[in-house]
């Protein structure tokens, strides 16, 4: 069986949730590029609606060509199963709407991608759900934090822009002890970490970066664990008859759900059922092929990535225009650690550096880089720089930019796969011109 060859990362990557199109042969996944399917007769279209049967309704709910993404992302991730977004923002709004309601709260790292800072800082709120920051370099922070209407815990792998990563043990231990789901976003390190194999419960990806990898779509994907007991008595959107899925219990229905082999998948299918349902921002089956395709060589792209990186600190740590460098690989790196032991062997593809000469001296390096793009995006094949205090983080006051780890002369590097050579050239042109 082909399961049976599937067992490597790569190689799930490349086959995972596909195999070739009955119909017509095609090797390749097609794109059903069709908003709705056919019912065989009133009972299947009663089935499928009912539950009784899985399979097409309509693209807003599910779709062949997502279907195999989500499929292909969960196996990556020693998932159980996927759920595509329109975005990695869409994703992480709804891995939170389908845990609270108004009242609760969450305790999240306050180094946080800038988007996913304000939804918690500002949007969140005004739905009524508290969020309370605590600092990722200090785990016990997050016992001190939970309150009786905690619901969930939430990190980033790699922590961005900080690069603090993400202290799984302690933090999967104080969940436990809570009973409260952890969530991790693990867009900075798909394949080099999986997070639910440390005890996470629910992953969460930007696909937009390295599993497309060549920065030409956005999407977003939510995979479940299956490994939260949601019947401990603290979800009652679990528990309780669901009156817009004509009283469905969730958990009930989907903690060991036959279809998908008496596994719990409670969590993402009531998040197709109602979030995805009723929120509408699915992926577009074209954006999810060319994710897939990102898909098929993200193990040999992320191992360059990570290679270019490493190469990239070496190099400005040496260099005399350098203030400081921010590189989880570096030996006296505050992250070194935790880097060490989480991230599969890699020190991850990011890295941060000061320019001595401070704000002016990182505008100057950055518009003269040549080979490097100056744009707000990570996970490209091309290299990237960014100065995040007047862009990507500039919609923060100055506190929540220290809190977020952005200081004024931060310069962000995302290394691409090009030829390291090319690009030390690159930064010794730009750096001697800064
Ligand atoms: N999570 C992280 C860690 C990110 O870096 C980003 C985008 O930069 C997002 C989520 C949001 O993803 P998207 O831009 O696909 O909405």
């Amino acid at each position: 069986m082909l399961q049976d060859y599937m067992k490597g990362p790569g190689t799930k990557a490349v086959h995972a949730g596909q195999s070739p199109d009955p119909t017509t042969g095609a090797r390749s996944t097609p794109i059903y590029q069709t908003t709705s399917y056919v019912f065989r007769d009133t009972e299947h279209a009663a089935n499928l609606f009912g539950l009784k049967e899985l399979g097409n309704i309509y693209t807003r709910i599910m779709n062949p060509t997502t279907d195999v993404l989500e499929k292909r992302v969960a196996a990556i991730e020693s998932g159980v199963a996927g759920l595509a977004h329109a975005s990695g923002s869409a994703a992480v709004t709804n891995s939170i709407l389908n845990i609270c309601r108004s009242g609760d709260h969450i305790v999240s790292v306050s180094q946080l991608y800038g988007g996913t800072y304000n939804l918690f800082h500002y949007t969140l709120p005004k739905l009524g759900i508290d969020v309370s920051f605590v600092d990722a370099d200090d785990p016990e922070a997050f016992r001190r934090a939970i309150r009786p209407n905690t619901k969930l815990l939430f990190g980033e792998t790699i922590g961005n822009p900080r690069l603090n990563i993400f202290p799984f043990e302690e933090v999967v231990a104080i969940a436990r002890e809570a009973e409260l789901p952890l969530l991790i976003d693990n867009t900075a390190a798909p394949l080099i970490c999986k997070p639910i194999d440390w005890g996470a419960n629910i992953v969460i990806h930007s696909t937009t970066k390295y599993i497309g990898g060549h920065g030409t779509s956005i999407g977003g994907m939510v995979v479940d664990g299956g490994n939260f007991n949601w019947g401990n008595g603290k979800f009652p959107d679990f528990t309780e008859p669901d009156p817009s899925y004509h009283g469905l219990v969730h958990w009930d229905a989907f903690q060991a759900f036959e279809p998908f082999g008496g596994i719990n998948v409670a969590y993402i299918m009531k998040m197709r059922l109602q979030l995805l349902r009723d929120m509408g921002a699915c992926m577009s089956p074209m954006n999810a092929f060319l994710f897939l395709q990102g898909l098929e060589t993200l193990h040999l792209r992320i191992e360059r990535h990570c290679e270019n990186a490493r190469r990239t600190a070496e190099f400005l740590t040496s260099h005399d225009k350098v203030a400081w460098v921010n590189y989880p690989g570096l030996k006296d790196n505050h992250s070194h650690k935790a880097a060490a032991k989480y991230l599969g062997g890699t020190f991850g593809p990011l890295l941060g550096f000061g320019i001595k000469g401070g704000h002016e001296a990182g505008r100057r390096f950055i518009e003269n880089l040549q080979l490097f793009s100056h744009l707000a995006n990570i996970g490209d094949a091309k290299s990237l720089a960014i100065h995040p205090a007047s862009t990507t983080h500039s919609q923060l006051t100055p506190d929540e930019q220290i809190t977020t780890g952005v200081t004024d002369d931060f310069v962000r590097l995302a290394l691409g796969i090009e030829d390291f050579e090319d690009i030390r050239a690159d930064m010794e042109q730009a750096l001697n011109q800064a």
